[in-house]
């Protein structure tokens, strides 16, 4: 018996039904942290910048000595030495003075603003010419202005980036808590699979999934375990997942998941541990298993490589996240559809999309073609979905669309 959820009573069981794993951080250097999961916040250490700067080439100097300084009647000040970049400013300015600096220089004790030098001019008698007023702050960054120690600056939970590795730099933080990625066992089945690179004789297709799905949890930052491609030999297959479930953090059963005779996935996972459901409301990826073994979550997905995309995409990205500790954050955008798409299977169906920009707004085109065909959504961008209770969308709805970008 298919005992069927909603795909938000699948996100809600993901949330309930599984804890972040209990050994999950490891220490990577700085450099390599990029597009992992942060496992504790960051805080400054350190004064960002550590002294004031000026965010121009120019002439510092006191702000009240340039009021009321015009083209007409500049402000004539003298020079001090040179500030050079990487060295201490040196000097103290005083009134009636103006030292050249660099942008990045250390803007001098007694001076609170820069002029920047287009609006200066040089005597060559060792005078400065300012011709128009900078109030106090003027084109300086001040000591701690963009970090002072002790300042959130990262939040745990979060991927990340190229700019976050730029701000790990310039606090000199070189060592960062990081979640360990998880193991994802893939296990193929199909009495009619053969590997990609094999030429199918007749009957036979290839195997989608196992790359198909490799590619996805690559993509989602852990590391993907290949266990073969099994035929569809239930006491074989039952081996092949029990070895699975010891060495991973999470497995992937791909075929088997419906009710037919060949179908052994339920019964195999039962014989893991639990089924928590069998069946989600939507189309594709009917035919989804959650189960646990202990408390790792042994997933029966669909054969179907669209279903097992959608269904990896849609509900295997949060349980990963939920296992890691990640906080996901999910790219959306507004487009009209371009033509109608119909439903009605009182059920929720996921529709993939191409997007186009023309004439200062986004189109979606919806993906034709059987389910079962993933030559169809390669190349696309996104995907919407119309809700259970909807017979469909006319042409021009504005839908929202998730990004496949993870
Ligand atoms: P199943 O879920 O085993 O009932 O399979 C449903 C459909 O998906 C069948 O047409 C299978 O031939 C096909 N299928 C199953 N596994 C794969 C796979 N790994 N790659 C491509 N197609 C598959
Ligand atoms: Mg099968």
């Amino acid at each position: 018996m298919l005992t069927v959820k909603t795909p938000d009573e699948v996100l809600e069981i993901i949330k309930t039904a599984f804890l972040p794993v209990p050994d999950r951080t490891e220490t990577v250097p700085y450099t390599e942290a990029a597009g992992r999961v942060l496992a504790e916040d960051i805080r400054a250490t350190e004064y960002v910048p550590a002294f004031n700067r000026s965010t121009v080439d120019g002439f510092a100097v006191k702000a009240k000595d340039t009021f009321g300084c015009s083209d007409s009647i500049p402000a004539i000040l003298m020079n001090t030495k040179e500030i050079l970049m990487g060295q201490a400013a040196g000097l103290v300015l005083t009134e009636g003075q103006c030292a050249p600096i660099p942008t990045g220089g250390e803007v001098p004790e007694g001076a609170d603003a820069v002029q920047m030098v287009e609006f200066t001019e040089d005597y060559k008698d060792g005078t400065t010419g300012i011709l128009k007023p900078v109030a106090p702050g003027h084109n300086i960054i001040l000591k701690g202005d963009d970090v002072y120690p002790g300042k959130p600056v990262l939040t745990a939970g979060r991927k990340l980036t190229a700019q976050d590795v730029g701000a790990l730099a310039a606090m000199g933080i070189m060592k960062v808590p990081v979640a360990r990625r998880l193991k994802v066992a893939i296990l193929s089945t199909g009495d009619e699979l053969v590997p990609p690179e094999q030429t199918p004789g007749p009957g036979q297709i290839r195997d989608v999934n196992s790359s198909l799905l490799s590619a996805l949890i690559t993509q989602m930052g852990a590391v993907p375990v290949f266990y073969g491609i099994i035929p569809d030999q239930e006491e074989l297959l039952s081996r092949h997942v029990e070895k699975a479930v010891q060495e991973c953090d999470v497995i992937l059963l791909s075929g088997g998941s419906s009710v037919g005779v060949k179908d052994a996935a339920c019964r195999i996972i039962e014989s893991q541990g639990e089924i928590l459901f069998h069946g989600i409301a939507m189309k594709p990826g009917k035919p989804t298993i959650f189960g646990k073994a202990g408390s790792r979550p042994v997933i029966g997905l669909p054969g179907h490589p669209v279903a097992a995309f959608f269904i990896t995409h849609i509900f295997i990205r949060k349980l990963l996240a939920r296992l890691s500790g990640q906080t996901l954050r999910e790219f959306k955008v507004t487009a009209l559809l371009s033509e109608s798409v119909e439903a009605n299977h009182g059920r929720a169906q996921y529709n993939g999309v191409f997007l186009e920009e023309k004439d200062g707004h986004l189109t979606a085109h919806p993906i034709r073609g059987k389910s079962g065909l993933i030559t169809t959504l390669a190349g696309s961008d996104g995907y919407f979905c119309i809700p259970r209770d909807c017979e469909g969308f006319p042409a021009g709805t504005a839908v929202s669309v998730t990004l496949y970008e993870l």
